[in-house]
């Protein structure tokens, strides 16, 4: 079952997801050489709360943080640690959600901290092309195929590999909802029902397709251990086309 969002929980998820585009906003500016996940976790957490909102993420399925904080070749759900300091050369994907008033809104950015190798560079910009061709495709009754196609056409066109095993997915009251969003084709007959809103995502690697999940139960890496990227907005699919939650608002 598709939700499709009333106004009122449109007017709701834009709030949640310009707090989470606050803590993006933030994580731009420090995530720097020397700091550590376990700091931007506080400092996303703080934004979170200081703005009467609830860290999505803490205590799901028995998450310890706020924040997912996966560095290098963590795809996804790197858990915020102390010991993790950021240094000159690496890349962190920062994946967040906020829920306002019962709402929810979930985004991701890959920062590079300092200067990164062009390589990295250019897996983070395919990354972030595939996830804007996605958007674009976020019609009211049009296939949801077209954004899977859309993202498995950016990521071939950028020669990097497609994380299979995960994906986007409904967002609303809970954070994830149907439909599940495959960041491929999959000759799914799902239609984009109007005013529905979905988080997506696409996790795209440097090399290989395959990852596995570490023995934290939690940290998802790329089999031959080279970098991923991971950006991420929840899009509702309006009759005046895709609105993204997850920015500021002016
Ligand atoms: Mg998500």
């Amino acid at each position: 079952m598709i939700n499709k969002k009333s106004r009122e929980e449109i007017k709701l998820m834009k709030i949640a997801g310009s707090i989470v585009a606050l803590v993006h906003k933030e994580m731009e500016k420090v995530i720097e050489p020397g700091i550590s996940t376990l700091e931007l976790d506080k400092i996303a957490y703080d934004i979170i709360k200081k703005n009467k909102a609830i860290p999505t993420f803490l205590g799901y399925n028995g998450f310890p943080a706020s924040i997912c904080a996966s560095i290098n070749e963590q795809v996804v759900h790197g858990i915020p640690n102390k010991d993790v300091i950021l240094k000159e050369g690496d890349i962190v994907s920062i994946d967040v959600g906020a829920t306002f008033r019962g709402l929810v809104g979930d985004g991701a950015w890959t920062y590079p901290v300092g200067k990164i190798s062009s390589e990295v560079q250019k897996l983070l910009e395919v990354t972030k092309n595939a996830l804007f061709k996605g958007i674009e495709q976020m019609i009211p009754d049009s296939p949801l195929e077209l954004v899977s196609a859309a993202i498995e056409d950016a990521a071939l066109e950028g020669k990097v590999g497609i994380v299979r095993e995960y994906g986007g997915h409904g967002v609303g009251k809970n954070m994830h909802e149907e439909p599940f969003l495959f960041n491929y084709r999959t000759n799914s007959k799902i239609i984009i029902k109007p005013n529905c809103a979905i988080a997506i995502e696409p996790m795209l690697n440097l090399g290989c397709d395959e990852v596995h999940t570490l023995e934290d139960n939690w940290t998802v890496v790329t089999n031959d251990k080279k970098p991923s990227a991971h950006f991420e907005h929840t899009v509702i699919a309006t009759q005046d086309g895709p609105l993204i939650t997850t920015q500021l608002i002016d």
